[in-house]
């Protein structure tokens, strides 16, 4: 990309003289894996994060994150997990660090609800290894759960967990490699678009770029506010339990899991993972609606007794010593998929928000769409699905 003398954008005007080509806002989960991307393709790319990153006060922070292949959301996410797991792969090989270890996840629910069926048939559509657990297999299986017959699982045989802290730090280290400009500590407070250039105003000063990139989180809403969708943010908490029996929950012997109790909500937790001595554990359906600047971080009571109650009927050998809590972000769109798109007034403003309780696993794959549009206008990854014009 050139720099075009013409762009109604005096680069006078951005800090220490500094044009980018393109400008990325959020520099968390998508935002790191887009300033990779972006770099690796030689573009000159700043990058604006207004904490430090990786973080604890948005969308990333707790140390694990699913990253399965059955989804019931939507049968083509399937082929941008496959893409996102081996991209996954060679920024492991890259940073030299382990991000991904596999564990197998289990989606228990009835046959007939949305989430088994659309789980085991986006598994058989794909052709991903995976087993049909009938309640007795279940229990002979995983005596861990404890579960009313009906139920029956879904075991996803690729599946496994990111380290999402050190995932970022990875995307950031490769990006930074690559020559990216990662400013931290530093919100985005305006910006401006014109058909040649983008105008972005910091708390510390104002930069130029040819294009800019949205990947702001839960702080979306606060920037993009012509969008014609609402975003909406909702608190959510993860709680560390020690199990009573330690042995029956390390990965090996006990998988991933999301267990739909009733109707559309399910709650969900992970092993004991690396050198921890407790599982997570999550209710995704729990739904708090806030905002980035005005949530409870503080985790109460009545989370951890909330969070107790639900999960020791489904695995009481693990809801033992309540050790921490986090409170971590979704932002979600109406239907709960993902928007990756360009804003809908500026060809030159590319958008990646919406990305809910299930979009860390896609963050390589949504960071090349987001290249590919800022820089091509154009990706040929399936993301149709994803487009703002669904929702007209
Ligand atoms: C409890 C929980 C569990 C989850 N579990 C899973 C899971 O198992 N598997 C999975 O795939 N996904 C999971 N997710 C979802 C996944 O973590 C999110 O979808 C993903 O992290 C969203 O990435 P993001 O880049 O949109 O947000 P973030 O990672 O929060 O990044 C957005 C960044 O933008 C910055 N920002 C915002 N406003 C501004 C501004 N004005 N100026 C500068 N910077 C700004 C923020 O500080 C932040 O760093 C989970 C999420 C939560 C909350």
């Amino acid at each position: 990309m050139h720099n075009n003398p013409e762009n109604f954008f005096d680069p006078k005007q951005a800090v220490n003289g500094a044009r980018f080509d393109v400008i990325v806002v959020g520099v968390g989960t998508m935002g790191a894996a887009t300033c990779h991307h972006l770099a690796a393709r030689g573009v000159r790319v700043l990058g604006l994060e207004q904490y430090g990153s990786p973080h604890h006060l948005g969308s990333h922070g707790g140390r694990t994150r699913a990253l399965r292949y059955g989804y019931a959301e939507h049968p083509d996410y399937v082929t941008l997990v496959q893409r996102a797991a081996e991209q996954w792969r060679s920024v492991e090989r890259d940073a030299g660090r382990t991000l991904f270890s596999k564990t197998d996840a289990l989606i228990v629910a009835e046959p007939g609800t949305p989430m088994f069926d659309d789980t085991l048939h986006s598994l058989e559509l794909h052709q991903i290894p995976h087993e049909v657990l009938g309640s007795d297999d279940l229990e002979a299986r995983f005596p861990q759960f404890h579960l009313p017959p009906e139920k029956q699982g879904v075991l996803d045989c690729q599946a496994g967990f990111l380290r999402p802290e050190r995932c970022i730090e990875a995307l950031i280290e490769l990006a930074l490699r690559k020559g990216a400009t990662i400013q931290t500590y530093e919100p985005v407070v305006d910006w401006q678009s014109d058909g040649s250039g983008v105008k972005v105003t910091t708390s510390r000063g104002t930069y130029a770029a040819d294009r800019l990139i949205f990947a702001a989180g839960a702080g979306t809403d606060a920037l993009v506010r012509d969008l014609g969708v609402d975003l909406v943010v909702s608190r959510q908490v993860q709680a560390w339990f020690r199990p009573t029996q330690t042995e029956m929950f390390q990965p090996g012997v006990f998988p991933i899991w999301a267990v739909e109790p009733k109707g559309d909500r399910y709650i969900y937790g992970f092993p004991i993972v690396d050198d921890d001595f407790a599982v997570k554990v999550a209710d995704q359906s729990r739904l708090h609606h806030t905002t980035l600047e005005t949530v409870s971080r503080t985790p109460t009571v009545a989370d951890g007794e909330y969070l107790r109650r639900e999960f020791s009927r489904i695995l009481p050998e693990a809801a033992g010593t309540l050790l921490t809590m986090q409170v971590c972000l979704y932002t979600n769109t109406p239907d709960l998929n993902f928007i990756l798109d360009f804003h809908p007034a500026h060809g030159n403003v590319v958008l990646g928000c919406g990305f809910s309780g299930h979009g860390f696993k896609f963050a390589p794959v949504v960071g090349e769409v987001l290249t590919d549009l800022a820089l091509q206008g154009r990706t040929t990854l399936p993301v149709d699905f994803l487009r703002l014009s669904r929702f007209e």
